[in-house]
């Protein structure tokens, strides 16, 4: 993401840059190794009746970072990995065209253009997807499912969606490649994404605006992460103190955001097939029932609730449009627990059953996420 062409937009960026000589001239994108987690983590949440596609998963793991590769020699590929979507003002008003002509019409093509393609990328990449899925070229749509991969993954890392993409207004310069490249390797066996449910989207652009927003939100969390990690690293920005302090802040929005790229994906591939009139795919276990009814997204909401079973402790992911709460319900309807209480956004939590209270006995249980317009209840079963 660091590239050449990315930097020219602002003179403030290429004064930053001047300052900051040896930034690397190469982009990388949640490193290469955020990349291939998503790849290797997007097809396990694939219905049965298209979980032949899982055939491709070496083929979509091998391609995942192809578009990175591209950007040398493909003209415009550089700009399909970001948008600095804050550089809009009616993106904080919550106005901001998602057609690409009506920004154009307001910007100029060379603006929006150097601010980054990265939703109508995605986009492209889904009604690609379809046309393959119509002819049944699965090989051709490995290859497109590895590129979807890689521009939804660029869409949920947060500092491809900014302005200050490298920190370099803020005085964090580099945490783009410290938190996606040196982080994450650092930390990547402590990351984990369960199984989770596809939706359909009936507009892939708006899917790739509202996570984009999403992930915008996560700018300003990571920033003051490398603030508190390097006073607590006494003014380093190397090392295990300032790492381990930056992973203990980032965590739970790390997870959140790679959870997501791969569901999103996985939901993106679903869409498409959806789309293209439910071909049969090849190998899969379960064959779908006539004319599948579309599993709607509802609107940016979330819940995983795992491992089911379980004995000690419960981790429950959540996102929701607005406040919302979780709580946790025996099969009589009793309230056992309240594991949040109003949060905004999103989260996670634990709960540990009997922990400060009352002894929880083993049986089955409901994880509810409530808020407004939101209700949205998972079970799960305690083991003893
Ligand atoms: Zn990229």
């Amino acid at each position: 993401m660091l590239d050449s062409l990315r930097l020219r937009h602002t003179f403030i960026v290429v004064l930053a840059t001047i300052l900051c000589a040896g930034l690397p001239s190469t982009g990388w994108t949640w490193g290469s190794v955020g990349h291939h987690y998503i790849a290797q983590h997007y097809s396990q949440h694939l219905p049965a009746y298209i979980d032949g596609l899982r055939d491709y998963d070496l083929e979509v793991d091998a391609h995942v970072t192809d578009p990175d590769t591209r950007k040398g020699s493909t003209p415009g590929e550089s700009d399909k990995h970001y948008i600095d979507i804050d550089y809009y003002p009616e993106f904080l008003a919550g106005t901001l065209p998602r057609s690409r002509a009506a920004l154009e019409a307001l910007y100029s093509p060379a603006i929006v253009l150097g601010e980054g393609v990265l939703p109508w990328a995605i986009d492209k990449a889904e009604s690609t997807l379809t046309q393959q899925f119509q002819a049944s070229n699965w090989t051709a749509a490995a290859l497109t499912i590895a590129d979807l991969c890689h521009y939804v993954g660029d869409a949920n890392m947060p500092l491809h969606c900014a302005v200050n993409y490298n920190g370099q207004l803020t005085g964090n310069t580099g945490i783009h490649s410290r938190y996606e490249s040196s982080m994450i390797s650092t930390y990547l066996s402590q990351l984990d994404t369960p199984a989770m449910t596809v939706v359909y989207y009936p507009s892939p652009l708006d899917a790739a605006f509202d996570v984009i927003a999403a992930s915008w939100a996560g700018v300003a969390p990571i920033l003051a992460a490398d603030n508190a990690a390097r006073a607590a690293a006494g003014g380093s920005t190397s090392g295990t103190t300032y790492y381990t302090s930056l992973w203990n802040s980032t965590h739970t929005l790390t997870q959140a955001r790679l959870d997501t790229a791969s569901v999103l994906t996985a939901s993106l591939v679903y869409t498409a097939w959806m789309k293209a009139g439910q071909p049969a795919v090849p190998g899969s276990s379960g064959v779908p029932p006539l004319d599948v009814p579309p599993m709607v997204a509802d609107a940016g909401v979330r819940l995983v609730a795992g491992p089911t079973p379980f004995r000690d402790v419960l981790t429950v992911r959540f996102a929701a449009g607005g406040p919302s709460s979780v709580d946790v319900f025996d099969v009589r309807g009793a309230r056992v627990a309240r594991l949040a209480d109003n949060v905004p956004g999103e989260g996670s939590v634990t709960w540990r059953p009997g922990g400060s209270g009352a002894p929880v006995g083993p049986g089955l249980y409901f994880v509810r996420l409530s808020g407004p317009g939101t209700n949205v209840v998972r079970r799960v079963t305690l083991v003893r």
